[in-house]
């Protein structure tokens, strides 16, 4: 790692830089669009894609096993959601760092949003950061993804489209020892609208056992992006939490986004056609 000029006086203590890149140019952008210009009136989103750490960070001092597991991302979650753009011919974001780095779906003064354990494993490489250090993640993760979405959603509502924005995650089955039992967790905010109609016909479009805001729900500060991107717009939106085992490998992603694809469809039609009997005063 490259380090900024010794602090006068101090010649063995040396600081990083704030010019010092956190990614290196051969390390890309932390985003990834796929399929930017999907033709339907959904933004998937995916924060959690990734396990990659920059060279520059030492692998926060994990080993490979903890840097494969969910700790450092949302194992499956990337296949579900590039197999939903294509489905459903909508555009995805993808952020290309772990959340180990930056948490995407937490906002920069979160402590979370670069959390110093998670679950039962301490993360070395976050301990003690200064300000500088996290700044330099907020600036080179965070913000590149946040405006990427912005500038796509304000470009549609521009447009006279309104998107509904769905993030897709994964959670493990057994979390600080306990199994967990549910299966596909719907999760909302205070705009429920969209996960409603899709609790309401889940049972037609999958036997698995769906809950609302399982295993999270917004007091765990999980609804970031849904706040921020979605209803700060008025904008419908879902967050699709899937336990991970269901997605292990790419039949099972496509399948699971098979079943997504046709309930989300389904939902946003009966959503729409509800909207517009409101909007003429008759009943649906
Ligand atoms: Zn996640």
């Amino acid at each position: 790692m490259r380090k900024a000029a010794a602090i006068t006086g101090s010649p063995r203590l040396q600081i990083v830089g704030a010019n010092d890149p956190l990614l290196a140019p051969d390390e890309g952008s932390p985003v990834e669009w796929v399929n930017q210009h999907g033709r339907a009136d959904i933004l998937l989103t995916c924060e959690h894609a990734s396990n990659r750490i920059p060279a520059s960070l030492n692998d926060l001092g994990l080993d490979s096993e903890v840097l494969s597991s969910h700790v450092a991302w949302d194992p499956g979650a990337e296949g579900v959601a590039r197999h939903l753009a294509q489905a459903l011919d909508a555009p995805l974001i993808l952020q290309r760092f772990s959340r180990l780095v930056y948490d995407c779906n937490r906002p920069p003064e979160a402590e979370s949003a670069m959390p110093v354990r998670s679950e039962i494993f301490d993360i070395p490489g976050n301990v003690d950061l200064s300000d500088l250090a996290r700044q330099r993640r907020v600036q080179a993760i965070y913000w590149p993804f946040r405006e990427a979405i912005k500038r796509h959603l304000d470009q549609k509502v521009a447009q006279g489209v309104a998107p509904a924005v769905i993030t897709i995650h994964s959670f493990t089955p057994v979390f600080y020892g306990q199994q967990r039992t549910v299966e596909l967790g719907l999760l909302h905010d205070i705009h429920p609208v969209l996960a409603d109609a899709m609790l309401e016909i889940s049972s037609e479009w999958t036997d698995l056992d769906v809950r609302r805001n399982e295993p999270y729900g917004p007091q765990d500060h999980v609804t970031h992006t849904l706040r921020v991107d979605a209803i700060a717009r008025g904008l419908l939106n879902v967050m699709i939490e899937i336990r991970n085992d269901l997605i292990g490998c790419a039949t099972t992603q496509q399948s699971m986004a098979m079943r997504l694809a046709g309930l989300i469809a389904e939902s946003l039609k009966r959503t729409a056609s509800r909207q517009r009997a409101d909007d003429y005063g008759t009943a649906d």
